[in-house]
């Protein structure tokens, strides 16, 4: 046998920890290489539907990622001039019939734990640098941070390495779809001079949109789209711009 493996998976992110674990399950030999040397710890995406929560507890971790998630009843849409709309989920025909609010850190790592069960560990620090289709299947070249570049021969290889991957700019596939022209603000903090009473929840207002989506620690996620502060690039949050902006969209001092 010429390969190391039948499956190679780069990156370790929700994408590439899904697919290695649908692999195992089913006995295909799979290795998965990730470029950070450590997990993540940031909250990114955090909202998972009753949907995804469904193909979740195929793969064995739905019950685990809503113990350690917070359980929110709907989302409370709300503007100035009008009573707060709810969309509650409680009707849903689900297990799972609510929004569960769980830090994508949180997810990977409930993920993670998942594959180690089924006999595969994430191989970190080894970076995907570049590949090439041969009769049997596909060599990877890959730089690993202490031993230097190796090759790991696979029948296939997987491009789960987000948004600025090796696999599709080698493949010279197009990124498809366009940016939106928002600037928005993001922040995860405590909250103080609001009670998030419906659980997740949207306010708009004159000013612009607010989504404020609860953690199960007390802490909140918030997002504001603010009319005041469109055209800007990325760059770092003051506290105070963030405070301002969801304060003006409310119409209350929130800090
Ligand atoms: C601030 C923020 C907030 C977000 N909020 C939401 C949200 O609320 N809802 C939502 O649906 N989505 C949200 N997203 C988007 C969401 O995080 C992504 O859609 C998701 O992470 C994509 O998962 P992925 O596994 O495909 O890619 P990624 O999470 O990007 O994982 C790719 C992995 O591949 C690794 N990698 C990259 N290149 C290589 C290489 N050459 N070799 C080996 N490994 C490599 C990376 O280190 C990374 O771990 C948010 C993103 C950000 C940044």
């Amino acid at each position: 046998m010429l390969h190391n493996t039948n499956v190679l998976i780069a990156g370790a992110g929700p994408t590439g920890l899904t697919t290695a674990i649908e692999l195992a399950r089913r006995n295909v030999k799979v290795r998965i290489i990730e470029r950070r040397t450590k997990p993540s710890t940031r909250s990114k995406a955090l909202v998972v539907h009753a949907r995804t929560l469904e193909f979740m507890d195929i793969l064995g971790v739905a019950d685990e990622m809503v113990k350690r998630g917070y359980t929110s009843p709907g989302i409370d849409f709300s503007s100035s001039s009008e009573k707060p709309l709810r969309a509650n989920m409680y009707g849903l025909d689900t297990r799972f019939p609510f929004i569960l609010v769980l830090p994508q850190a949180e997810t990977e790592a409930i993920l993670e734990s998942r594959l180690n069960e089924l006999g595969v560990e994430v191989e970190r620090g080894r970076s995907l640098n570049d590949f090439r289709e041969t009769e049997t299947g596909v060599t990877s070249k890959v730089e690993c941070l202490q031993d230097g570049e190796f090759e790991i021969k696979s029948q296939y290889l997987v491009g789960a390495d987000g948004s600025k991957s090796v696999v599709r700019k080698t493949l010279g596939l197009p990124f498809e779809g366009d940016s939106y022209d928002w600037t928005a603000f993001l922040g995860d903090v405590q909250l103080d001079g609001h009670e998030a009473e419906g659980g997740t929840e949207q306010h708009s207002s004159d000013r612009g949109l607010a989504f404020i989506v609860p953690f199960s620690d007390g802490s909140h996620r918030i997002v504001t789209i603010d009319r005041n502060y469109q055209g800007q690039d990325t760059r770092e949050l003051k506290i105070e711009e963030l405070q301002e902006s969801i304060s003006a969209i409310l119409g209350k001092q929130v800090q």
